[in-house]
């Protein structure tokens, strides 16, 4: 408006009458408020679940069982990284706004895709190690005309809804330890509450609630308690620290930190005006170094239900006592009002990683139902006088290994889930993979690395001994699925497979359809009722995020990011390595769309690239055991280089200036200089030049890249 005012001149009136006329034709960006949220217009998404409730459900039916066939794409922008995507668009008065890998964040013309602004918070690239399951970002929150977003290296912040100006900024950390922020904020009330992550590596958990206007802090809970020798932390968990949660606690928790970070659903309930908090797993994960095996734990693995205007406790739940597994209660929590068999009430439904369906009164943390909706192998049930676990003793692996299912991949993840109130039916986008636990010998507490006490996947009764045979055993084991649950029956109505897990969140609609994207890239719609697949779309990536719809002009849109990565990205083997990972891209579907994207072209990997260097089997052992401690947990899956096929393995001093000295930094490579000699990188060098012999001999054999 300035420059048309500076290009007229003394036009102010023509300019006034500009003006009008824009502010008729759009409302003033990102205008969300409390109400807006409680009861969100069908047309809009104003919150990271929908609405408060977080049900994930649209009354919309234009796109319906019936119409679905003609479901095409409407719009697609491309992301600038093949970096995981997890984000849940917001759509306000036909914008969007999603944040993508690296904490960015856009506006975008929701009905054509137009980019209204792009906001990039300059991430360290490095920060990335510190990131246990990738550089990713799963929302904004907007309200009252700002826009907010948590980044990777633990700011919050504020921007204008209209220009994507920033308006401030907090750090909401200690940036000398490995937090990290990839959740989305939560608004209510004018403030705005985020939480962090990083319980892997050694750190505290808490959530803190900032005023939106201003950024001043209001209130910070912790879930967990710190030394006592330091004395209280002046927080609004004080009281409940001390009363509730100290006296669970033994040993020297608070060297390792803790735990207990809130890394994901954060819900505020305007019924009982209460924020509930997803509380995560131990640091480190066993129990037996963590608090010598003993005690409960609070926060640990709970709902926690506090005060919005002043974090002050007021109950909590707590699903997994004595936590072991990695069994976070940071999944997705939906609010509802359910008749179990006596008379209605304010209830939560969670699926945690743990792998019971929970519906708790939220009025006082009761437990009213706990059903397992995949197998359990660490307990049987639960005992409802008591709320607590019927737990397999061995599961805890004190006495020795055992395999324990669900394990710390979840049941359940990030993902979100759908509920729809109606048929009183959640779509739990659910994971078998059972895993085996052991107590690590020689650990030794490395703060910023992995800290979890624990060896996953060796030798336990019930699989065999012999390595290769007990991942095959394993991975027979392991499986996708989306399950269509009853929630008053506590029971499955369908089952669709997916053969691998870490598939997409749900959407459900009340058009009779649940949308959900997989791991291979298909973004699919299956009937609600009996989970037929009615409608499918190929995005050549994997698609992880949960999707949502929307109304712009008369019309519905459906939209998802596609992009693979997250935690398994990192860490985990995929079914297919033959090609790169592709950009992400964000995709919206409507009845009758036109767009086209250019044809997918695959990127065949580089062939296997060993040294031509001589190494001791001493080196190549001792590469072995430092690969295992810091390599394979961020290059074990698709999204990060295979390491058997970069170029500096063949060159050890391009190998000690990636390793060593940081070249790579920019691109999320960060210097392990403070971890590693020169000498032991080498033998990390050593050792993967030993796989990737191997690697070539089954190329040259096959004559091509092998997946
Ligand atoms: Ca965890």
């Amino acid at each position: 408006m300035k420059r048309i005012a500076r290009t007229l001149g003394g036009g102010f009136a023509l300019v006034a009458a500009l003006a009008t006329t824009a502010a008729m034709r759009a409302p003033i960006a990102g205008q969300v408020d409390g109400a807006r949220l409680a009861r969100p217009s069908a047309d809009d998404w104003p919150g990271y679940g929908g609405s408060y409730a977080e049900t994930r459900f649209s009354p919309l039916a234009q796109i319906n069982t019936g119409t679905i066939g003609k479901l095409s794409l409407a719009w697609a922008v491309d992301l600038d990284t093949h970096r995981g995507q997890e984000a849940t668009p917001i759509v306000v008065d036909g914008v969007m706004y999603i944040s993508t890998a690296w904490s960015k964040v856009m506006a975008l013309d929701a009905a054509t895709g137009r980019i209204l602004w792009k906001y990039d918070p300059h991430v360290i690239g490095g920060k990335a190690v510190h990131a246990c399951c990738d550089v990713v970002n799963r929302g904004v929150a907007v309200w009252k005309g700002r826009v907010f977003v948590g980044t990777i290296d633990g700011r919050l912040i504020a921007l204008d809804a209209a220009s994507g100006k920033q308006l401030w900024s907090v750090v909401t950390v200690d940036q000398s330890k490995p937090y990290t922020i990839t959740g989305a904020p939560r608004v209510f009330k004018d403030k705005v509450v985020i939480g962090n992550s990083g319980a892997e590596l050694g750190v505290r958990g808490y959530v803190t609630a900032y005023d939106t206007a201003s950024g001043k802090q209001v209130w910070r809970f912790y879930t967990v308690p710190g030394n006592p020798a330091d004395g209280p932390d002046h927080a609004a968990s004080d009281e409940a620290l001390a009363r509730l949660a100290l006296p669970t606690w033994h040993g020297e928790w608070w060297k390792y930190g803790g735990g207990g970070t809130a890394w994901d659903s954060i819900v505020y309930d305007p019924e009982l005006d209460q924020l509930l908090i997803g509380v995560g797993n131990g640091s480190p994960w066993n129990q037996v170094l963590r608090s010598d095996g003993k005690g409960d734990n609070l926060f640990l693995s709970s709902i926690v239900a506090v005060d919005p205007d002043t974090g002050r406790y007021k109950w909590h739940y707590q699903e997994t006592p004595g936590e072991t597994w990695d069994f976070t209660a940071t999944q997705q929590m939906t609010l509802a009002t359910l008749d179990l068999g006596d008379g209605p009430r304010k209830v939560v439904i969670h699926a945690p990683k743990n792998g019971f369906v929970f519906v708790v009164d939220r009025t006082n943390g009761k437990l009213l139902s706990a059903k397992p909706y995949v197998r359990t192998l660490w307990a049987s049930g639960y005992d409802m006088t008591t709320g607590r676990p019927i737990e397999n003793p061995a599961a805890r692996f004190v006495n020795g290994p055992a395999l324990v299912e669900p394990s710390g991949i979840g049941a359940h993840a990030w993902m979100p889930m759908s509920y729809d109130p109606n048929a009183k039916v959640v779509y739990i986008p659910a994971m078998e993979v059972p895993m085996t636990y052991a107590r690590d010998p020689n650990y030794v507490q490395r703060l910023g690395r992995w800290n979890t006490a624990t060896i996953l996947g060796g030798p336990a009764p019930g699989v065999p001994d012999d390595p290769a045979a007990r991942r095959a055993a394993i991975a027979s084991m392991t499986r996708g699925t989306l399950i269509a649950w009853d929630v008053v029956q506590g029971k499955p109505l369908w089952k669709v497979e997916h053969g691998f897990p870490w598939n997409g969140g749900t959407l459900a609609t009340a058009g009779g359809l649940v949308f959900q994207g997989d791991y291979a890239g298909q973004f699919a719609a299956y009937r609600a009722s009996d989970g037929a697949k009615l409608w499918t779309y190929e995005a050549h990536r994997g698609i992880m995020a949960g999707a949502v719809t929307y109304r712009v002009r008369g019309e519905q849109y459906v939209a998802v990011l596609a992009g693979y990565g997250g935690s398994m990205g990192v860490a985990a083997p995929y079914p297919d390595r033959s090609h790169l990972v592709p950009n992400g891209q964000v995709l919206v579907f409507k009845i009758g769309g036109r767009a086209k994207v250019p044809a997918y072209v695959p990127t065949p990997q580089p062939p296997a690239n060993p040294a031509k260097d001589s190494f001791t089997p001493a080196q190549v052992a001792e590469g072995a055991k430092w690969y295992g401690t810091f390599c394979s947990i961020c290059h074990g899956g698709p999204i990060n280089p295979d390491l058997r096929r970069v170029g500096e393995l063949s060159d050890r001093e391009a190998w000690k200036a990636v390793v060593i000295d940081g070249a790579l930094e920019p691109n999320g490579m960060a210097s392990f200089r403070d971890y590693l000699t020169p000498e032991q990188a080498e033998t990390i060098r050593a050792y993967v030049s030993s796989q990737a012999a191997a690697l070539k001999a089954e190329e040259d054999r096959a004559g091509k890249p092998a997946k």
